[in-house]
């Protein structure tokens, strides 16, 4: 059956409405009292304290669309079929009300009949102890014992702290030509052969702050199943970026490259990081994130600048990220409207920072030009570390963008000097923070360290790496 993304996600909450939940929109990016989370990655995240049991929902199911961003996919973003920064998380949710056999049964039912997806083609994973899941999904659901799979490392569910417990992974079949051919090629495994499209997670433990493990007083249900992945699947296309969801930012961002979608596989994967990319900023800046140097702000502003680079390699040279705005409120703006509210100031604030970061670039390619023309005139070819470095540090050029460049003129980039300098400025920099460190604790009781935040730093540093 063939359904848009719109019609995916409005049926996934008239499921589960029929059913008894209530329907919530979904909640914003930005974690609300979560220091240990920089933002919500998952349905449960914002709904954490009825999960621990601290309040108490009207109703004890809930269903929605929850929008998601997982920087620590960024790698993958463009080289798998199945992972963006940002994506969108259809969840039911139960509180101390139904439990496994509700979870698995009505999954199935969704699945096969109201998306009328192929039984044979459905397969699943269980925790390696858990009968009870077992016994629901042969029995009763039917499900033969070889696409029942027990224990894989992902069969348990947590996220720092807080409500988790043992999950059942439902997978879709794709078929040999997605594989990677192993022998032990299965559910779990890294290729797109088996879609991982829902993940029932069955919790009955709490993680506390030192890491122990409690049984909640009540058990609950949370779900979470990738919008874009079932798109993608009832759509017949190869990957995420070809569903309903993307492929008119990507049509767009052609048109303005004046190139094609699909005509080469390097083009295809910037063309992808731009459409992610995009979708994250958009709806960032629609909760209240600005591009800034700090914490979120920062993990904006370095997508964003990614995007541009990317965009670069398709060949263009302007500003045009906050045109494709448009066409996200297009695609997503009836079901989010947030972002066609405020769509008008999220193009601004792009196109700004998009002109900023243009600024910066074209300030550090005419130092590299010149370098090179000097260079040149004593017949070298090598740009050595340090001058990358400095147009790095001082300059804020990417370091990628230096050897681009330098390689589309015949020069090459001394990149282990380079690294080298880095090193010895991270090392400065750690050298640094003892020193202030020390300076603080000399003032004693007075500069009490922070925790809390402390912990958020890290993720941000984790993160940060991650993206540069
Ligand atoms: P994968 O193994 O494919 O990385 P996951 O096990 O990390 O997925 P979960 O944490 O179980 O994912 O999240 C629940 C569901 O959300 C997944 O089954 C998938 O459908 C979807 N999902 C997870 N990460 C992404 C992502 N980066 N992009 C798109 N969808 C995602
Ligand atoms: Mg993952
Ligand atoms: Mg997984
Ligand atoms: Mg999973």
């Amino acid at each position: 059956k063939s359904l848009t993304g719109q019609e995916i996600r409005r049926a996934f909450k008239s499921f589960f409405a029929a059913r008894g939940h209530q329907v919530l929109p979904s909640f914003s990016l930005v974690p609300h009292d979560d220091p240990t989370l920089l933002w919500i990655n998952a349905g449960m995240a914002p709904l954490k304290p009825y999960f621990d049991g601290r309040e108490i929902p009207e109703i004890p199911r809930i269903v929605d669309a929850q929008k998601c961003i997982r920087t620590n996919d960024i790698e993958e973003v463009g080289h798998t079929a199945r992972h963006q920064t940002f994506f969108e998380m259809l969840g039911n949710f139960s509180f101390g009300d139904y439990f496994k056999k509700e979870a698995i049964t009505w999954a199935w039912e969704f699945l096969t009949q109201v998306l009328e997806m192929e039984p044979e083609r459905i397969s699943v994973t269980i925790h390696v102890e858990d009968d009870e899941a077992f016994e629901i999904w042969h029995r009763q659901v039917g499900l033969p014992e070889n696409r029942i799979y027990r224990g894989t490392e992902d069969n348990f569910w947590e996220i720092g702290e807080g409500p988790c417990g043992p999950c059942s992974e439902i997978f879709y079949d794709r078929g040999e030509a997605f594989g990677c051919g192993a022998d032990d090629c299965k559910p779990g495994c890294d290729c797109d052969r088996f879609l991982e499209i829902w993940n029932l997670v069955f919790t009955q433990f709490n993680k506390g702050a030192d890491g122990e493990y409690t049984p909640l007083p009540k058990r609950n249900i949370d779900t979470g199943s990738g919008l874009e992945r079932l798109a993608s699947l009832l759509q017949g296309v190869a990957n995420n970026f070809e569903t309903d969801l993307f492929r008119p930012i990507i049509d767009r961002t052609g048109e303005i490259a004046g190139r094609r979608y699909g005509e080469s596989d390097e083009d295809d994967i910037h063309f992808k990081i731009v459409a992610d990319h995009l979708r994250t900023v958009t709806f960032a800046i629609g909760d209240g994130v600005l591009p800034g140097n700090e914490g979120r702000s920062y993990i904006i502003r370095r997508l964003l600048r990614r995007a541009v680079r990317s965009g670069r390699r398709l060949g263009i040279e302007k500003p045009f990220m906050y045109q494709l705005v448009a066409v996200v409120d297009e695609i997503m703006g009836e079901d989010y409207p947030e972002i066609r509210e405020k769509r008008s100031l999220i193009e601004r604030v792009v196109r700004t920072e998009e002109e900023r970061f243009h600024e910066t670039l074209s300030g550090g390619e005419a130092l590299l030009s010149e370098l090179m023309a000097e260079l040149g005139a004593k017949n070298e070819t090598v740009i050595s570390g340090t001058d990358a470095f400095r147009l790095y540090d001082t300059y804020g050029f990417p370091i990628d963008l230096t050897v681009e460049i330098a390689k589309e003129s015949g020069f090459t980039v001394d990149r282990d000097g380079f690294d080298a300098e880095l090193e010895a400025q991270r090392t400065r920099a750690r050298q640094a923070r003892q020193v202030a460190e020390g300076m603080q604790s000399q003032r004693g009781a007075l500069e009490t360290i922070d925790q809390p935040s402390k912990f958020v730093g890290y993720e941000e540093l984790t993160v940060d790496a991650e993206i540069v």
